[in-house]
């Protein structure tokens, strides 16, 4: 059995940041599985190569929700990368942190050192190389938008006239609407592994294993101390001397812990699991962001004139080839923000999301590909800040290759259909705005303003999608009857052990998972770091 000092299982967005981190020094000797390939692949590398990757099974776990009730039982499609920079590598690349009182929040919740004034830092730590060594790897976090769409203009100009915190910089945080910042590098994707992985790789103290599927983690009593791995038809195992860290994602890592006996004992004995901890809390509270896009006509061309037809594609192509810019360099997400639906609330209770584009999103059975509507296009898009409705992922077998059950529960609570109105109701008001008129070829083609309540409702349920944010089933707090981590990320009741991803957020964060999800990561490995000391 191969030993080393820590084990960190999944190299996705998190896991990549810990494995930098945790060999920096030299002094560790770190393993990290990751279940899927090498993320170096062309349509990896090339930003909007996500639309492809959107589908594509060899890096991306392609799961399905269990139906859900109240969106007419429809399963909605969850991908989720599974290759080194895990959803970092597939995502829309959009970066953004959320807003201060998201992670006050944490900490209110008991959380102490989660508060936003005590990870600010750790935010920075991510973004930036440190003064006092400009060789650090960092995320590039990049302005890109000098080549932005010309729409971008338009979508400004109407959220000033309906009277929206509009900034010229991009914003990263708080309340308002801009250009989106990206992670990207030189045109190219700058995913977790590309920012952090890669330059660690160099590193003698660090092994990367990849297409190794963990299937579960051995304890002695208490003690987490092994990891079992399938790898090219082989079973293996490793030991951890230190610490064995979990990153494998909102789905993953409560997927492994299940696996492992740690769960709900009335639902894991039933499936044949030995126990180890009963802990009922561990897959429970699963949040995301749930949203739909309006889609507008426009009288001007769109991306759907580049990407729709075979003259667009190649000239973006010949493009991007020649000077690595254009639109293939880019995110769609090219203009949005955090909103306020109406004056007078404490904190934005929207994103908004203003893309020179048009799609439809297929579902279970039906076409598979994100192709962009045959006309000129444009799309305005809402998702809710902070959802209240929870859901769950829970393991249907003792096999780690069946995947769990996931149950998002969306709309479940009342108010997030409440939310979901104003939000369309806010949509709505942009639609009257003048601006707006200049740019489209005809009516909006979902008339809210002749909608009422039920309908806009009705709509939002049939349409409505993800938007690729899951999170909370190792949920982080002091009490273990209501969280799986404490403040320090390790489970609750056992030892040498922690949760360092997406999973742990006590409650989503208002905007995109990546940046939170990095920070997290980031704030862990120097919480190990300080306990190894
Ligand atoms: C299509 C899509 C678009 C998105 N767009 C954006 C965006 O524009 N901006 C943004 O901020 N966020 C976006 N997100 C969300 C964001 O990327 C995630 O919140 C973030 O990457 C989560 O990081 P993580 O480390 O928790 O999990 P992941 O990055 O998903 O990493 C988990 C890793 O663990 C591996 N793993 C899982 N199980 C095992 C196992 N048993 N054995 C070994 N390895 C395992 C997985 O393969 C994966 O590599 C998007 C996500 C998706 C899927």
């Amino acid at each position: 059995m191969q030993e080393f000092d820590y084990i960190i299982v999944g190299g996705g967005s998190a896991g990549c940041v810990l494995a930098e981190r945790l060999t920096a020094s030299g002094r560790h000797q770190v393993l990290l599985l990751e279940a899927g390939p090498s993320d170096r692949r062309f349509w990896v590398q090339v930003p909007i190569g996500y639309g492809i990757l959107f589908h594509q099974k060899a890096v991306n776990w392609m799961y399905h929700s269990e139906p859900e009730a109240e969106l007419d039982g429809r399963n909605i499609y969850h991908p989720r990368g599974k290759l080194l920079g895990g959803s970092s590598s597939i995502n829309a690349l959009v970066y953004h942190r959320g807003q201060a009182g998201d992670y006050d929040d944490w900490a209110a919740a008991g959380n102490d050192g989660w508060a936003y004034r005590d990870i600010a830092g750790m935010f920075d730590g991510i973004e930036t190389a440190p003064a006092d060594d400009s060789t650090a790897p960092f995320m590039q976090v990049n302005d890109t938008s000098a080549d932005h769409h010309d729409l971008c203009q338009s979508f400004a100009d109407i959220c000033r006239e309906a009277q929206v915190p509009c900034s010229d910089a991009p914003l990263r945080e708080g309340n308002g609407v801009s250009a989106y910042l990206t992670t990207t590098r030189n045109g190219r994707r700058c995913s977790s592994a590309a920012a952090f992985l890669w330059p660690a790789m160099r590193r003698p103290n660090l092994t990367v294993v990849t297409s190794a599927h963990v299937s579960s983690i051995g304890f002695e009593g208490r003690r987490a101390s092994t990891v079992r791995y399938r790898h090219r038809g082989m079973n293996h195992e490793a030991r951890a001397h230190r610490e064995i860290l979990l990153a494998a994602g909102a789905v993953g890592s409560p997927q492994l812990l299940q696996l492992s006996g740690v769960g709900d004992a009335s639902h894991l004995r039933g499936l044949g699991i030995e126990m180890v901890h009963d802990q009922p809390e561990v897959g429970r509270h699963l949040q995301d962001h749930f949203g739909v896009n309006y889609t507008f006509k426009a009288n001007r061309r769109t991306l759907n004139d580049v990407f729709g037809n075979w003259v667009g594609r190649l000239t973006a192509g010949v493009q991007y080839m020649a000077t690595r810019r254009g639109p293939l360099s880019l995110s769609v997400n090219q203009f949005g923000g955090l909103v306020k639906t109406r004056p007078g609330l404490a904190r934005p209770d929207m994103q908004l999301y203003m893309n020179p584009l048009s799609y439809q999103s297929f579902y279970k059975g039906k076409r598979k590909l994100m192709r962009p509507d045959a006309f000129s296009g444009f799309i305005i898009g809402f998702n809710s800040c902070r959802p209240k409705s929870e859901g769950t992922v829970s393991i249907t077998s003792a096999n780690a290759a069946d995947a769990p059950a996931i149950r998002p529960n969306y709309l479940q609570h009342e108010d997030d259909c409440a939310e979901a109105l104003a939000m369309a109701r806010f949509v709505e008001s942009l639609q009257d705005t003048s601006t707006l008129s200049t740019i489209l070829a005809e009516a909006p083609l979902t008339p809210l303003k002749k909608m009422d309540d039920d309908e806009v409702l009705d709509d939002f349920r049939a349409r409505g999608g993800t938007v690729f944010h899951l999170c909370g089933t190792c949920r982080m707090g002091p009490d273990a009857g209501s969280a799986v981590v404490d403040p320090h990320l390790k489970v609750h009741g056992l030892e040498g052990i922690r949760v360092c991803d997406a999973s742990v957020f006590p409650n989503i964060t208002s905007a995109n998972t990546n940046a939170p999800a990095l920070m997290l990561a980031n704030k862990a490995a120097s919480l190990v770091l300080a306990d190894a000391r």
